[in-house]
C-alpha cells in the first residue's frame, strides 16, 4: 500500500436551479476540489473538500495539495492514517503560514482519500471499517428547499413537497430580516404541521441582540435548532444566546480544529455539533470531535451530509450522529450516490468512502488544476 502519487482535481457542479443564496453567499456552482492518491499495488483513493467554485481560490488548494502535502506522502504506507495525519498537521512548509483554511481543506481531501483507500483495500464500505453499522436508519433533513433566495410561496410549496416525498425534517435559511424570516418560519411550520422537525440556519449573519429578538418570537414555532446564529468563532456570544433561548444552538461547519470545538463544549455554547470532513482536516479529525461530543452526550449532525458522501458512512457508524443534511447537488458525480429513500439515507454497499467520481462527472465538470 505504498503511495505512488498524489494528484489534485477540481469539479465545478451546478446547484439546484441556476442560483441559490443564504444570508452571506449567492452561488451557481459547487466546487469539488480533491486529491487522487494512487498506490503502487494499483488502488486509487479519492477525497475532496467543498468550495464556492471560485477557480483562483480553488487553485490555492490544489497547489497546496500538489506542492506542500504530496511530497510528504509519496513512498509512505497509505494505511498509516493517523501517523500521516500528524505528519501533514505538522508540515513544516505550512504550519507557520496557516493551520486552518486552505491548508486544512487540502489536508481534508488527502485524509479522506486515505480512508477511501483503506476501505477499498478491505473490500468494504467505509462504515464497516469504522466499526460497523450502529443504527438501522440515518434520518435525512432537507435543506435544498429552504434557501433565502426562494420566494415565500415556493418555500412553503417546497417544504410540503419534501414532506410528501418522505422527509421528516427540513431546514430553512434565515438572516435576511427578522420580520421576513419569522413570517417564512411561521408559514412553513403551519404548512408542514407539528410532526416534522424544522431547523433554521443563519450562516453567522446576525448579532446577539438580533438573534435574541428573533428567538423570542421563533420559540412559538418549535424550532429544532438554530444553526450558526452568530459569527462562527464567537464562543461567548453563542453561550449567551444558548442561555437566553430554549431553541437549541447548532454550530460547527466553519470550525477547523478539535481545539475550536473544545472551546464551544467548555462554554456550553452548543447543543448540536456539526463538524465537516471537508472543512476540518478530514475524517480523522472529525472522528475526534464526534467522540468528544459523545462524551458530553451532545448529538452530532455532520454538516452538509451528502455533500461529502463520507458523512453517510460516519452517521451509520458513530453513536453520536443523529440526523444528516440533504443537499443533492453533487451526489450524482459519484459511483455510489448518497441517496435518500423514504426520508432516510440508504446504507452504502460498495467498497470505499463513496468518493470515487464517475467518468461522466469527470468529463463534464472537470476544471484545470492550475
Ligand atoms: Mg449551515
Amino acid at each position: 500500500m505504498k503511495i505512488k502519487s498524489v494528484k489534485p482535481f477540481i469539479l465545478h457542479v451546478p446547484v439546484t436551479g441556476s442560483q441559490i443564496a443564504d444570508s452571506t453567499h449567492s452561488i451557481s456552482h459547487w466546487g469539488v476540489v480533491g486529491a487522487q492518491i494512487d498506490t503502487e499495488d494499483g488502488l486509487t483513493g479519492y477525497g475532496f473538500t467543498g468550495t464556492h467554485a471560485h477557480l483562483p481560490s480553488d487553485h490555492l488548494i490544489t497547489r497546496c495539495i500538489e506542492t506542500c502535502h504530496a511530497p510528504l506522502l509519496v513512498g509512505e504506507d497509505s494505511r498509516d492514517i493517523t501517523r500521516l495525519w500528524q505528519k501533514l498537521a505538522r508540515n513544516p512548509a505550512l504550519q507557520w503560514v496557516g493551520r486552518a483554511g486552505i491548508t486544512s481543506l487540502a489536508h481534508a481531501a488527502i485524509d479522506v482519500a486515505l480512508w477511501d483507500l483503506k476501505a477499498k483495500a478491505a473490500g468494504q464500505p467505509l462504515w464497516k471499517v469504522l466499526g460497523g453499522q450502529i443504527r438501522d436508519k440515518v434520518r435525512a433533513y432537507n435543506t435544498d428547499i429552504g434557501w433565502l433566495s426562494i420566494p415565500d410561496d415556493q418555500l412553503v410549496a417546497g417544504a410540503v413537497r419534501a414532506v410528501e416525498q418522505g422527509f421528516t425534517g427540513i431546514k430553512i435559511k434565515v438572516g435576511s430580516s427578522v420580520e421576513r424570516d419569522l413570517r417564512r418560519l411561521a408559514a412553513v411550520r403551519q404548512a408542514i404541521g407539528p410532526n416534522i422537525t424544522l431547523a433554521i440556519d443563519g450562516n453567522g449573519k446576525w448579532d446577539l441582540a438580533t438573534c435574541q429578538r428573533f428567538c423570542r418570537a421563533a420559540e412559538a414555532h418549535d424550532v429544532f435548532w438554530f444553526e450558526e446564529p452568530l459569527w462562527h468563532d464567537d464562543v461567548k456570544g453563542h453561550a449567551q444566546l444558548a442561555r437566553a433561548t430554549s431553541i437549541p444552538v447548532a454550530l460547527g461547519e466553519q470550525l477547523y480544529t478539535t481545539d475550536a470545538f473544545a472551546e464551544f463544549f467548555a462554554q456550553e455554547a452548543i447543543a448540536w455539533v456539526q463538524p465537516d470532513v471537508t472543512r476540518m482536516a478530514g475524517l480523522t479529525e472529525v472522528l475526534r470531535v464526534c467522540d468528544t461530543a459523545h462524551s458530553f452526550r451532545l448529538p452530532v449532525a455532520a454538516h452538509a451530509g451528502d455533500m461529502s458522501q463520507v458523512h453517510v458512512h460516519l452517521s451509520y457508524a458513530h453513536p453520536a450522529c443523529e440526523v444528516l443534511e440533504y443537499i443533492p447537488w453533487i451526489k450524482d458525480c459519484f459511483t455510489e450516490p448518497a441517496e435518500v429513500v423514504n426520508g432516510c439515507f440508504r446504507l452504502p454497499t460498495l467498497p470505499g468512502a463513496g468518493t470515487t467520481p464517475t467518468p461522466e462527472a469527470w468529463a463534464r465538470y472537470r476544471q484545470p488544476t492550475a
